[in-house]
């Protein structure tokens, strides 16, 4: 196949939460390769959340400058002050095309030893400030009709991991509300996509084994990123995973399911005993279902039993 055009981003601003470190550091670089005036949020605190620093934005946006590129710090959080940072883009820019909502912190712990505190503090970075930035930001993606958002999700969130129970809460809700925000925005075109990377970072170099932190460099996540974020993105509403070279997608998979009659045989037994059709997904064709109205089967079928 044909690669096309190539894909710019100039006179296009973006705002990259935890444009510090990280992937969000590669995609700063990278989009401001391509002509895009940048924002580069960091709030510069430790992997847990822990102080704060102008360092690690101040980094980027010196690099930036130094290659030509265009781009200016901002230092806010994003759970105290979303405000603050799109007041960034706006001074300097004038508007914002593009929100990649990309800053995170880790506060592991079983289910069992995780404090309430740290449960929320980890929603709090990734959900809610996902959602308060992403808020300050709509009503100039509806209003200029353009907008492209970035949620940048989890497998942990997709699949469930050891210790990290508000982690994968957080990074599943992000999955929620990006597909919530795809179907509301794209009357404004307005884009919003998912992305679960796996790459290398503080968040990883400690949990895993070298050679397989050797494969998952940062820079391999960008041109999905960056594609997802172009004006010829295609998609809006899905879910992307990203790994060491690895580009695919994710959605839902419905089973065939099986259908009981709404009467007095309907106990909790008779769904035991039905559970192999269940969770059976090489019955029939399995549906993919992607919006509500993916119900009419449904309801077309469980009508007939009760009639
Ligand atoms: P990272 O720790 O290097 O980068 C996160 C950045 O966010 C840091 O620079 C940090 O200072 C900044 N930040 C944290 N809280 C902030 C706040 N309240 N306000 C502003 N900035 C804040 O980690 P990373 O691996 O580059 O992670 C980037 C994103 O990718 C995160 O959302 C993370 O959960 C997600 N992610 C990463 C991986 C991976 O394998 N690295 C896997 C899945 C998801």
């Amino acid at each position: 196949m044909e690669i096309s055009n190539k894909i710019s981003f100039k006179n296009q601003v973006v705002i990259i939460t935890g444009g510090g470190g990280g992937l969000g550091k590669q995609y700063a670089l990278n989009f401001a390769e391509r002509g895009a005036k940048v924002v580069v949020n960091d709030l510069g605190g430790s992997l847990q959340g822990k102080g704060n620093s102008t360092k690690s934005a101040d980094v980027v946006v010196n690099k930036i400058r130094s290659r030509g590129g265009i781009a200016v710090a901002n230092y806010d959080n994003i759970v105290t002050n979303p405000e603050g940072i799109l007041r960034t883009a706006i001074d300097n820019f004038g508007t914002v095309h593009i929100l990649i909502n990309n800053a995170g912190i880790l506060k592991d712990a079983s289910f069992k030893k995780m404090t309430e505190k740290q449960f929320r503090d980890v929603l709090d970075v990734h959900l809610n400030g996902s959602y308060k930035l992403t808020r300050a930001c709509w009503s100039f993606f509806r209003n200029q009709k353009y907008g492209r958002v970035i949620m940048t999700a989890s497998p942990a969130g997709l699949y469930g991991n050891f210790g990290q129970a508000n982690y994968s809460a957080a990074k599943l809700g992000m999955v929620g509300l990006g597909e919530t925000l795809a179907k509301e925005g794209i009357k404004y075109n307005i884009k919003v996509n998912i992305i679960a990377p796996l790459a290398k970072s503080r968040m990883t170099e400690t949990i895993m084994p070298p050679d397989i932190l050797k494969k998952l460099s940062p820079e391999k996540i960008c041109p999905l990123v960056l594609t997802l974020a172009s004006n010829s993105c295609p998609s809006s509403g899905n879910i992307y995973e990203v790994a060491a070279g690895l580009y695919a997608q994710i959605r839902w998979e419905r089973s065939h399911g099986t259908y009981l009659k709404p009467d007095s045989s309907l106990t909790p037994e008779a769904i035991l005993f039905k559970l192999p059709e269940v969770i059976d997904f090489t019955n029939e064709k399995p549906q993919h279902p992607t919006q509500l109205s993916n119900y009419n089967d449904i309801w077309s079928k469980t009508s007939i039993l009760s009639s």
